[in-house]
C-alpha cells in the first residue's frame, strides 16, 4: 500500500488558484453571498484544502441574468463562429490538462492516472466534438406538404440552460453539460455539487481565457436545495439538465414543473454484468474488476451484479475475488496507485453501511472494511466482493456507489436477461459470451440506455449515453444530446397570393 503522505504543495494549490471565490459570474470569478460557507476536503487525507462562500439564491439571479443578457449575441453568432471559439475551447484545457488532472484528483480522490487518461482527455475531445458538431446540426428538407405551402424547419437554441452536476466525475460532467448546450446556442449556469467545484471553474475559465464571451458559460457553487433548486425553478431559465441521483431527479422533476421547462434527467445506474457460459472467463474477471472499481465504483456505469451462469459460477467468484485482493489501494497521487479513497467520509461510510446490512443475509467474499492503517485518515474501502445476496435484497437493488460487486449465478439463458432487468434502473448493462447470438439477444432484450457486448465501462463522444427506465431521460454526448438543446420551429409559407385561401370556406362559407 502507498503512503498517502501529507498535502503537499504540488497536489493542486486550490486556494491560491481560486482565490477569488467559488462562483463564476459573466467572464469573472466572485465570492458567493448566500452567508455560508463549505470546504473543500482532500478525502486522501481528511485535510482542508479550500474554504469558499457558497452561492445563494442572489447569486444565482446574477448569474442567470448575465446568461440571458449573452444569449443573443450567442445564439446570434454563426455556427462557424461558434465552432471556431469552441476549438479554442478545446485547446486552451489542453494545455492546462495537467492542472485539470490534479483539481481533480485532489477533490476526488480519483488516481492521477485516471485523471490524466480518462477525465481530462475525454473532456476535451467532447469540447472538441462538439466543436465540430456546432456546424452540423440537420433537419427535414424544405417542402410544399400542403401543396399550397412551403414549410421548413428552423432548429434554434432554447435560451438559458441551468445544469446540476455530481461529484464522482465533475470535470466531464460539467464537459458534458455545458458543450451541446453552447454548440447550439444557448448559454449555461452549472451548478457543481458543492465538493468538487475547481475542474468546473477551472473550465469556465478556460472557456472565458478561450474568447467565449462573457456570461455563455457561469458556474455559481451552492448546495442543492438552495442554489439548486433556486436555478432549477428560476423563470429566465428555459431548460433544465441535471446529473446525479434519482431520488434527486424527482425533486428537480417536480420543482421545473412549476415553470413548464424542457428536463433532461441523467440519473441513477445499477449495471448487471451478464457471463454466459460460453464466456472467455479470463476477459470476464478483468472486466467485472476493471468495470466494478474505476472510479472506486462510484460511475453511474459501474459493474455492480455479475451474473454469472452456473458452469462458470465458482470459477468467476474465486479468480474475481483474487484479482480484486491485488489491487492497490494508496494516495491518489502517488506512482503505482491503482484505487483511490471515496469521495468523502460520509460516502465511505454509507458503503460500509450498505456491505454491513448484507451480511445478515450474504457473504463477504473479499473486502468488506475500510484498509486502517497507513490509509486509515483517508476515506477508503477495500474492494470487495458479495455472492449469495437474495435478488431482492438491498445490495442487489439499490445503487451503492462504490467499490462493491454482487455476484449471483443463473441458470438458462433467459434467466440470466431476467434477472439483468430486475431493478428500477436502465443505465447501462453488459453481455459476455462468444455466442453472437447470444449476445445479439442480451442487446436486445436488456432494457437500458447502453449494452457493452465482451467489455464494460468505455464511452466515446460520437454515442450516446443516458438512461432507460429510473435511470432517467434524455441523452449526453453525441448529435443525438445536441439535439435536445435545440427546440424545432415549423415554418410554413404560403405560396398562393391569394386574399381568401380554399380553407377558408371552413369558416366563412364556401362561395
Ligand atoms: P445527488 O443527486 O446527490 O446530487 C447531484 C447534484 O444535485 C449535486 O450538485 C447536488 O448539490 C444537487 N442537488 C441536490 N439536491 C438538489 C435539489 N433539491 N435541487 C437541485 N439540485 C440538487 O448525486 P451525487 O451524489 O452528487 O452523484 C451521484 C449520483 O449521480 C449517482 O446516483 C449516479 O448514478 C448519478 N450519476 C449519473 C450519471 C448519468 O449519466 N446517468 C452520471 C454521473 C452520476
Amino acid at each position: 500500500m502507498q503512503h498517502p503522505g501529507p498535502a503537499a504543495p504540488e497536489r493542486f494549490p486550490a486556494r491560491e488558484r481560486c482565490a477569488d471565490g467559488a462562483q463564476f459570474v459573466a467572464g469573472r470569478p466572485a465570492r458567493g453571498t448566500s452567508g455560508r460557507t463549505h470546504t473543500v476536503v482532500d478525502p486522501a487525507t481528511g485535510e482542508d484544502v479550500y474554504a469558499y462562500e457558497l452561492a445563494g439564491a442572489d447569486d444565482v439571479d446574477a448569474a442567470v441574468a448575465a446568461a440571458r443578457e449573452a444569449f443573443g449575441t450567442w445564439a446570434g453568432a454563426t455556427p462557424g463562429e461558434r465552432s471556431d471559439a469552441m476549438h479554442r475551447f478545446a485547446a486552451v484545457v489542453a494545455e492546462r490538462a495537467e492542472d485539470f488532472a490534479r483539481a481533480e484528483s485532489l477533490q476526488c480522490g480519483k488516481p492521477l492516472k485516471l485523471s490524466r487518461e480518462f477525465d481530462v482527455p475525454g473532456s476535451i475531445d467532447n469540447i472538441a466534438f462538439f466543436a465540430g458538431a456546432a456546424r452540423h446540426l440537420t433537419g427535414q428538407s424544405a417542402g410544399e406538404y400542403s401543396g399550397d405551402h412551403t414549410s421548413c424547419v428552423r432548429r434554434e437554441p432554447i435560451g438559458v440552460v441551468g445544469s446540476v452536476a455530481p461529484w464522482n466525475y465533475p470535470l466531464q460532467m460539467a464537459a458534458w453539460k455545458i458543450l451541446p448546450a453552447i454548440a447550439a446556442g444557448n448559454t449555461v449556469v452549472l451548478k457543481p455539487a458543492e465538493s468538487t467545484p475547481l475542474t468546473s471553474l477551472l473550465l469556465a475559465r478556460a472557456a472565458t481565457d478561450a474568447g467565449i464571451p462573457d456570461g455563455v458559460v457561469n458556474i455559481v457553487t451552492g448546495t442543492g436545495p438552495e442554489a439548486g433548486e433556486h436555478l432549477v425553478g428560476h423563470p429566465d431559465v428555459a431548460m433544465t439538465s441535471f446529473t446525479g441521483s434519482t431520488a434527486v431527479g424527482r425533486r428537480v422533476a417536480a420543482v421545473a414543473a412549476g415553470t413548464v421547462k424542457r428536463v433532461h434527467l441523467e440519473l441513477g445506474g445499477k449495471a448487471p454484468f451478464v457471463v454466459f457460459d460460453d464466456a472467455d472467463l479470463d476477459a470476464a474477471v478483468n472486466g467485472a474488476v476493471a468495470g466494478a472499481l474505476i472510479n472506486t465504483g462510484q460511475d453511474c456505469t459501474a459493474a455492480t451484479r455479475a451474473y454469472v451462469q452456473r458452469p462458470l459460477y465458482e470459477a468467476f467468484v474465486e479468480r474475481t475475488a483474487a484479482l480484486m485482493e491485488t489491487v492497490r489501494l494508496g494516495d491518489p497521487f502517488a506512482a503505482g496507485t491503482d484505487l483511490g479513497p471515496l469521495v468523502s467520509h460520509a460516502q465511505r461510510d454509507r458503503v460500509a453501511g450498505f456491505v454491513d446490512r448484507a451480511r445478515a443475509h450474504a457473504r463477504v467474499v473479499t473486502g468488506g472494511r475500510a484498509p486502517g492503517g497507513e490509509l486509515a485518515a483517508g476515506a477508503y474501502y477495500l474492494p470487495t466482493l458479495i455472492t449469495g445476496a437474495p435478488q431482492d435484497s438491498e445490495v442487489v437493488q439499490a445503487e451503492i456507489f462504490g467499490p462493491v460487486l454482487v455476484v449471483l449465478p443463473f441458470g438458462t439463458d433467459d434467466e440470466g436477461i431476467a434477472l439483468a432487468n430486475d431493478t428500477p434502473y436502465g443505465l447501462a448493462a453488459s453481455a459476455w459470451s462468444r455466442d453472437v447470438y447470444r449476445t445479439g439477444r442480451a442487446a436486445r432484450e436488456i432494457r437500458a440506455g447502453c449494452v457493452w457486448i465482451n467489455d464494460h465501462i468505455p464511452i466515446v463522444s460520437e454515442m450516446p449515453h443516458g438512461g432507460y427506465k429510473a435511470s432517467g431521460s434524455g441523452k449526453d454526448m453525441s448529435a443525438y444530446s445536441f439535439e435536445e438543446y435545440t427546440q424545432l420551429k415549423h415554418v410554413m409559407s404560403d405560396n398562393t397570393a391569394k386574399a381568401r385561401k380554399d380553407w377558408h370556406r371552413t369558416v366563412f362559407g364556401d362561395r
